[in-house]
């Protein structure tokens, strides 16, 4: 029998890394090596981030450069993997009650390829991405996160795609060794022990966690994704912190990995 596939949230950072190799590359290359290739990869991008709930169903997603100011070559990257709509399709059977649209339009966006273009270089493992429905409360993003859980078990890997602490007003530019802010390592010490714990209900009420959070999560798209992914976590099942540190001094780039 196919053992699990894991479940992993990676914070993506400043979309330089697709060019870069730092920790946090280095990092994610070495997730690509060491989990059993996937089938496919379902991705939950921070930058989908849209009113409605939406699968990419088109058979060759294009790679959008949903970002302003970066070097000309930035905007030549390219990751050409293609689509599964069978998959695509199937969601809509997976979540319902909740209508969900199959997208012909949106494609993969600098969180999922940023990321992919180091964990799957080659650009050969099929992906389709998820919509987070800007309408909807954290609860229905956990809710929506578990009823993933059965892609687990056919060879699918979940991805979220985020920031666990995301302050870009606070973010030195320019600066990225810079030391992290004590608001962004309490929230993030505070993050990791709850999942630790396995107390998800704290997570997924974020907005009580005190000042720390608020400076850390100043809006949820970057936060939701961790939802989706720790919500697919089963009782026996470790949870581990592959890439560690933070991005001047107000992004986290934690990895939360879940089995
Ligand atoms: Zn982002």
């Amino acid at each position: 029998m196919r053992k699990t596939t894991p479940a992993i949230f990676l914070d993506h950072g400043n979309p330089m890394n697709t060019l870069e190799h730092n920790a946090w590359t280095d990092g994610w290359s070495a997730i690509g090596r060491e989990i059993p290739k996937p089938k496919a990869v379902l991705a939950v991008s921070a930058h989908w981030y849209v009113p409605y709930t939406s699968v990419t169903a088109m058979p060759k997603p294009r790679t959008i450069h949903d970002f302003g100011g970066f070097p000309r070559q930035l905007y030549e990257v390219k990751y050409p993997a293609p689509a599964a709509p069978d998959l695509a399709a199937r969601m809509q059977n997976l979540l319902a009650p909740i209508s969900v649209g199959l997208d012909m339009r949106w494609g993969l966006d600098h969180g999922t390829w940023s990321v992919l273009f180091h964990v799957f270089p080659h650009a050969d493992v099929p992906v389709i991405q998820l919509s987070i429905d800007n309408t909807q409360p954290a609860s229905f993003h956990y809710e929506t996160g578990k009823r993933l859980a059965p892609f687990r078990d056919e060879g699918v890997l979940i991805i979220g795609s985020g920031n666990l602490v995301h302050n870009l007003h606070a973010y030195a530019w320019g600066q990225r060794h810079m030391e992290p802010f004590d608001w962004a390592v309490q929230f993030e010490d505070r993050v990791r022990e709850l999942l630790l714990a396995h107390e998800d209900v704290p997570l997924i009420e974020y907005e009580e966690l005190g000042s720390d959070g608020m400076l850390s999560v100043p809006t949820p798209d970057h936060y939701l994704p961790l939802l989706y992914v720790i919500a697919l976590r089963r009782n026996h099942e470790q949870v581990s912190f592959p890439i560690k540190g933070f991005d001047g001094g107000s992004i986290s780039m934690l990895a939360v990995k879940i089995g």
